[in-house]
C-alpha cells in the first residue's frame, strides 16, 4: 500500500486567508481541491509539500453566476455538478460534457473545475510508484536527468490531459488568479507553457479563483474525447468547437 507523506493541513474560509498562506509558505505548500490528481501524486512521491492548503470552505469559490451578460464559475465547483446542472446547456454544453467524460462518478464527485484545469502532466514514465521510478534512475521531471519518451531532448514531452480545459478554450475562457500581491486575468488559452515540468504559468503562490465567459447566448458547442477504454480514462484525442448560428434574413 502507497501511504501519504507527512504534511501540515490548512483550511482557510476567505480567499485573502488562502493567499496569505500561500504567500507565507510560497514552494512549500500546495492548494488542495478534491485530490483527486495532488494526492495519488503524493502517495508517488511525485509532489512532496510540506503544506496541503484546502480550497473547499472557501464560499465564494463554490458560487456559479449565470447571466445574459456573462458566466463566473467558482474554481471549486465539482465536475458532477457542472455535468448535472441544466444551466450548463447550448453555449455551455461543451463544458458539461467534457466534464461529464473525466475519470468516474466517484471521481467527478470530489473533482473540481480548478483542479482539473491546473492539473499535473501525466506520462507514462512519471505516473508510476517511487520505486518504479528509481528503478529506472527517475526522469527529467522528477529526480533524474533524462527523458525515457526523448532521450535526446532537453525538455520534457508531458502534455495535460485535462478535460475541460479544450472545451473551455473553445468558449474563449478566462481565469482570475489571485494571490496577496495582485489579482491578474488570463487567457485560458494563454495560462499553459509548452513545457511537461514548467507547464503552467500560474504560480506558486496564485489561487485560480474563478473561471469566467462571455455572454454564450446564440451560441451552441460540443466537446468530443477519444479514450483507449470506453468506460473511463483519459483523453488521447479531444476535440471542442462553439459556434455562433446567426439566421439571416433571404429576400
Ligand atoms: C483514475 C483516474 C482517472 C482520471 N481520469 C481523468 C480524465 O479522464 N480526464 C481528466 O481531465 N482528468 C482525469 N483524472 C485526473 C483528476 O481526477 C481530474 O483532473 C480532476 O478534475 C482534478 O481535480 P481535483 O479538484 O481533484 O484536483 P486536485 O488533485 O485537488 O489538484 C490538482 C492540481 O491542481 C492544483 N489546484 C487545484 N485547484 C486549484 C486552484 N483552484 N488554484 C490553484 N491550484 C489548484 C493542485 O495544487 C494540484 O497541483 C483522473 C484521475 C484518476 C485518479
Ligand atoms: S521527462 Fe520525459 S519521461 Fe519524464 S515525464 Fe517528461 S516526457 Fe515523461
Amino acid at each position: 500500500m502507497m501511504r501519504l507523506p507527512l504534511f501540515e493541513f490548512r483550511a482557510p474560509r476567505t480567499l485573502e486567508e488562502a493567499a496569505s498562506i500561500l504567500d507565507g509558505e510560497r514552494a512549500n505548500a500546495m492548494p488542495l481541491a478534491g485530490g483527486t490528481d495532488l494526492l495519488p501524486n503524493m502517495k508517488r512521491r511525485q509532489q512532496v509539500p510540506r503544506m496541503l492548503m484546502s480550497l473547499r470552505h472557501i464560499e465564494s469559490m463554490n458560487c456559479v453566476a449565470l447571466n445574459d451578460s456573462g458566466s463566473r464559475l467558482g474554481a471549486c465547483l465539482t465536475l458532477s455538478e457542472i455535468a448535472a446542472d441544466r444551466r450548463f446547456r447550448n453555449g455551455l454544453t461543451a463544458l458539461a460534457q467534457a466534464a461529464s467524460l473525466v475519470a468516474t462518478p466517484q471521481i467527478r464527485n470530489m473533482a473540481t473545475l480548478g483542479g482539473n484545469i491546473c492539473l499535473d502532466t501525466r506520462c507514462n514514465y512519471y505516473d508510476q510508484s517511487y520505486e518504479w521510478r528509481k528503478s529506472i534512475n527517475f526522469c527529467l521531471k522528477k529526480d533524474g536527468t533524462t527523458c525515457w519518451v526523448a532521450p535526446g531532448s532537453s525538455k520534457c514531452m508531458a502534455v495535460s490531459s485535462t478535460d475541460t480545459g479544450p472545451a473551455l478554450m473553445a468558449l474563449g475562457a478566462r481565469v482570475r488568479l489571485v494571490s496577496r500581491s495582485e489579482e491578474r486575468e488570463v487567457l485560458l488559452a494563454d495560462l499553459y507553457n509548452n513545457d511537461g515540468i514548467d507547464y503552467i504559468k500560474r504560480r506558486p503562490d496564485e489561487i485560480l479563483a474563478e473561471v469566467s465567459l462571455d455572454s454564450l447566448h446564440g451560441w451552441k458547442s460540443t466537446y468530443w474525447k477519444l479514450r483507449r477504454r470506453g468506460s473511463f480514462d483519459f483523453p488521447v484525442l479531444s476535440v471542442a468547437a462553439a459556434v455562433r448560428l446567426r439566421l439571416l434574413a433571404v429576400r
